[in-house]
């Protein structure tokens, strides 16, 4: 059946069996289903040649990036096609006077970052999957990073795209221009879709110049994990914006420390550590130290190099290397920064009620908390407590004000929140838009919305 496509396809590799395998999951722990097969494109008119073919077949389409993904999203779908813009990974433009750069969908972000630098400017979204991930896949799920608190999340680092529809069409959005206001902004439609309006197949980004002035690096203890929230709230209830503020919890620094020593307190019930660029620094980072103390902060530390980073970029190895996707069950609950500390104390009573280990680890600055909750994935009984738990979780989010995800997108394994984030006018807006571009409904069906 794949070979009508093939002959079709100008710059691209079909693949099936054995050598399709690698494109079938994402890092989460959704199942993939048995596709059809693979589509590693070379091009954009490539990509539109392979959507109009499973258009005009019905045939499932699950666009994918470097497949870091960790809410399903682009996992294979039963009989589907999956279309890998891995390989389209040319830097076509980079053009500093008007702090944009044009590219393909593969591009590493950590490669369009250091090409950037070469600029003296930075492409600021930094998820901690930057070395691996892709600008298209990013752009899908509207990554979030570290260093995203100061300078925003990938929507607000998108000035332009290049979409291939469902029918095959290739529709560009926005423009390269610093304002617009043309018609609605498609761009942003299209930021955060999670593969199911289009594939992204160019995209025009913002570039900012990396900020001048001393770094300087922190980190401080606190008594408990709502004590470090408070804190949060406090900075972010003051004039200070730091580049980095991120929690991580007594129990997430112990598997860390274990993990690979970086001098966390293992004793302390929460860490925030943080870094500020600028050059007024130092004095910044007095001011913080203050409102640190004032909500019983202890043990404060700076540092002029990454040092005291490295453990907050550990994290996730380190719960890897402890059975991540085999013991813990993730969640990616997001609240407004001031309600933070509600959000951990519920999490603590959660830990205690129904037995579990909960590690948190929160881009905490943006009240985005990883919460991941230990379960043992063999057994169906203790995997049900720990869903609850995630549940309640995402529960205790939106009563706060927040939302059931803040980065990772709803995917496959969390479409069951989706109608506690969205209410019944809003979940008939996004049916009738997914309606308009994709009445079929082949562009990855049953994520997202
Ligand atoms: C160690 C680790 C750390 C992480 N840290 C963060 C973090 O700090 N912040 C964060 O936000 N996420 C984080 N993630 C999650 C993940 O890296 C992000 O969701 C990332 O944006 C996915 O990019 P990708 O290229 O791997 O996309 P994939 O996983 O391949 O795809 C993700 C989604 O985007 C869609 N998609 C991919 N490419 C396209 C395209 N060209 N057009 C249309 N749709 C497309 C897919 O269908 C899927 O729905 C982390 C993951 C890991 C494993």
């Amino acid at each position: 059946m794949l070979t009508s496509l093939e002959r079709l396809l100008r710059a691209s590799t079909v693949l099936t069996g054995v050598q399709a395998a690698p494109y079938l999951r994402d890092a989460s722990s959704a199942e993939p289903g048995m596709a059809l097969g693979v589509v590693l494109a070379g091009s954009a008119a490539d990509v539109a040649t392979a959507v109009a073919w499973a258009h005009a077949q019905r045939i499932p389409v699950v666009p994918r990036g470097a497949g870091t993904g960790l809410s399903g999203g682009a996992s294979a779908l039963p009989g589907g096609l999956v279309i890998s813009t891995e390989r389209m990974d040319r830097i076509i433009e980079l053009r500093p006077a008007d702090r944009l750069a044009v590219v393909e969908p593969g591009v590493v972000v950590d490669d369009l970052d250091a090409a950037a630098g070469q600029e003296g400017l930075m492409y600021a979204p930094d998820p901690a999957s930057s070395a691996t991930a892709t600008v298209g896949g990013t752009i899908a799920t509207n990554a979030g990073g570290l260093r995203c608190l100061r300078h925003g999340v990938t929507a607000d680092s998108i000035s332009a795209l290049q979409v291939v529809l469902a029918d095959g069409r290739l529709l560009r959005t926005g423009a390269a221009s610093r304002k617009n206001v043309a018609g609605y902004d498609l761009t942003r439609l299209f930021v955060g879709s999670e593969g199911t309006l289009g594939v992204i197949t160019e995209a025009t980004v913002r570039l900012l110049p990396i900020p001048e002035g001393e770094r300087v690096t922190f980190q401080v203890a606190f008594p408990t994990t709502a004590a470090a929230g408070k804190a949060v709230a406090a900075v972010m209830a003051s004039p200070i914006t730091p580049d980095i503020l991120e929690l991580i919890d007594g129990t997430t620094a112990g598997i860390i420390e274990s993990y690979s020593p970086s001098g966390l307190s293992t004793a302390a019930a929460a860490t925030l550590v943080g870094q500020i660029v600028d050059p007024h620094a130092r004095r910044l980072i007095d001011r913080l130290q203050r409102l640190f103390t004032d909500a019983d902060g202890y043990d404060f530390r700076a540092s002029s190099d990454d040092a005291l980073l490295v453990g907050r970029r550990n994290a996730f190895p380190a719960l890897a290397a402890r059975g991540m996707g085999v013991s813990w069950l993730a969640s990616d609950a997001a609240v407004p920064p001031s309600r933070l500390p509600e959000l951990l104390d519920e999490i603590k009573l959660l830990e205690a009620s129904h037995k579990r280990l909960i590690s948190v680890v929160a881009h905490a600055g943006d009240g985005n908390i990883h919460a991941a909750v230990s379960a043992d994935l063999q057994n169906p009984a203790d995997v049900e407590v720990g869903e609850r738990v995630v549940e309640l979780i995402a529960a205790q989010a939106v009563r706060l004000g927040g939302t059931v995800t803040g980065e990772h997108g709803i995917g496959s394994l969390k479409r069951h929140l989706l109608t506690w984030a969205l209410d019944d006018t809003s979940r008939d807006v996004h049916q009738k838009i997914k309606e308009a571009l994709d009445p079929l409904g082949i562009l990855n069906p049953g994520r997202g919305i």
